[in-house]
């Protein structure tokens, strides 16, 4: 059945024969397959195997137990892991990234059944070429997700495979074929019961694709009602997404949750248990997100301030600040205008030594003349500041100031 050569790279090509001359079988198999065929660049090269972990440790010289369990063993070959894994038939999917049970087979055949979709489930070897018992190569030309064997019962295993359907058309330009989609719409209740931690890897490869507006999928199948309460209101009508965001995720998700207002994407993104970092940035987002600023320096200058330069430029993407608003962020970052705190001509410290107490009131103070400098860059002078700072404090007789 040796129809194609396809090429692996030589610690792949090594960790197959190095298995091979121990007696066992080893392929290439899932996504690594499939992105070589389509002419992509796999994210990793994994490969399955008859032997037992025990029997892959005993072979090669550095190894790390990544997932004995569930038979999978990291080979370290030239500094990078390659994951090898034991034939396996899988038990019921529970909340965790594995099933709770596996079985260990000596079938190829076997594992590649318990594979999810037909463009996921072939492995290759020089030995036998591509190994392909569903049909993923003509799926491939056919440009279809399609599952491996009755899609009921494989979204009935586990439910996280809807979203991975969805997912995988998004990453590869494919639609879901139809046995397939309509399987997804009435397992869709299932995904109440997937751990919100694998939902959220999977919608953020999806948003993070190509084609992040196919997220619509995940209301017309009907998910979205199934993933939290705050999912479950998402305006879906104002979700769009400009070309040319880069597919960072804080982008993504921002472009995707700025028009729910910065409270329910804050609830949306906390119940999928996204890292405060992103959960703040994309707070900022959708804050902004009917925000007009008028292309004038100062303006400029005070919405850069209240938020990170990365977090500007997504704002100003998303938003459509370009032109002028475009041209002044460059000569504000170019002149190096004072822009927060930190870059004030005078601090904490200058203001105790001309007899400000610390706390509130010097918070305020300081708050006040970074305003000043916003609007009036060529202010932010160490004298200035401070002769300003006296205004503040009318009655006090501040050593030093009145002088400057
Ligand atoms: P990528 O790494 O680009 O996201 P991939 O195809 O490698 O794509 P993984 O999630 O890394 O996807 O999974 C590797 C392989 O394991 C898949 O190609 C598929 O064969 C199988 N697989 C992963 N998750 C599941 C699942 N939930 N159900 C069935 N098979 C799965
Ligand atoms: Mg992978």
């Amino acid at each position: 059945m040796k129809e194609q050569n396809i090429s692996l790279p030589p610690q792949v090509e090594r960790i197959i024969q190095n298995l091979n001359e121990g007696g066992f079988e080893a392929y290439a198999v899932g996504g690594c397959v499939r992105d070589t065929l389509l002419g992509r660049k796999p994210e990793d090269w994994d490969i399955t195997t008859s032997a037992r972990p025990e029997q892959v440790k005993a072979l090669f010289r550095r190894t790390i137990d990544t997932g004995i369990l569930h038979g999978t063993v990291t080979v370290m070959s030239d500094g990078t892991g390659y994951e090898v894994t034991t034939y396996r038939i899988d038990g019921v999917y529970e909340d965790g990234r594995h099933p709770k049970e596996v079985a260990f087979t000596s079938e190829l055949l076997e594992d590649l059944k318990r594979r999810d979709f037909t463009v996921n489930a072939m492995a290759y070897s020089h030995k036998t070429g591509i190994v392909d018992a569903f049909g993923g190569a003509e799926d491939l030309k056919k440009r279809v997700i399609r599952c491996v064997g009755n899609p009921m019962e494989r979204f009935g295993e586990d439910a996280l495979r809807i979203l991975r359907a969805i997912r995988f058309g998004a990453q590869l330009d494919f639609s879901i074929e139809e046995n397939t989609y309509q399987a997804i719409s009435r397992i869709a209740p299932n995904i109440a019961k997937v751990s919100k931690e694998r939902i959220q890897a999977e919608l953020t490869k999806l948003l993070k694709s190509r084609h992040p507006e196919r997220i619509k999928e995940v209301y017309e199948t009907g998910i979205s009602r199934y993933i939290s309460p705050a999912f479950a209101q998402i305006p879906w009508q104002n979700v769009s997404f400009p070309s040319g965001l880069p597919a960072e995720k804080f982008v993504r998700w921002g472009a995707f949750l700025r028009l729910s207002g910065p409270d329910m994407a804050v609830q949306v993104l906390k119940d999928l248990k996204l890292d405060n970092d992103t959960v703040s940035r994309v707070k900022v987002l959708a804050a902004w997100a009917d925000k007009e600023i008028k292309p004038e320096a100062g303006e400029v200058r005070r919405a850069m301030s209240r938020m990170l330069p990365d977090v500007w430029d997504a704002l100003a993407k998303l938003n459509g600040y370009d032109g002028e608003i475009g041209r002044l962020t460059g000569e504000i970052r170019e002149r190096g205008d004072c822009l927060d705190l930190k870059h004030l001509a005078v601090n904490g410290q200058d203001l105790v030594s001309v007899g400000i107490r610390p706390g509130k009131e010097m918070g305020k103070l300081l708050a006040a003349l970074l305003e000043l400098v916003l609007a009036e860059p060529e202010k932010n002078r160490k004298e200035v500041l401070l002769a300003e700072a006296s205004r503040y404090f009318p009655k006090q007789n501040l050593a030093g100031i009145r002088e400057a």
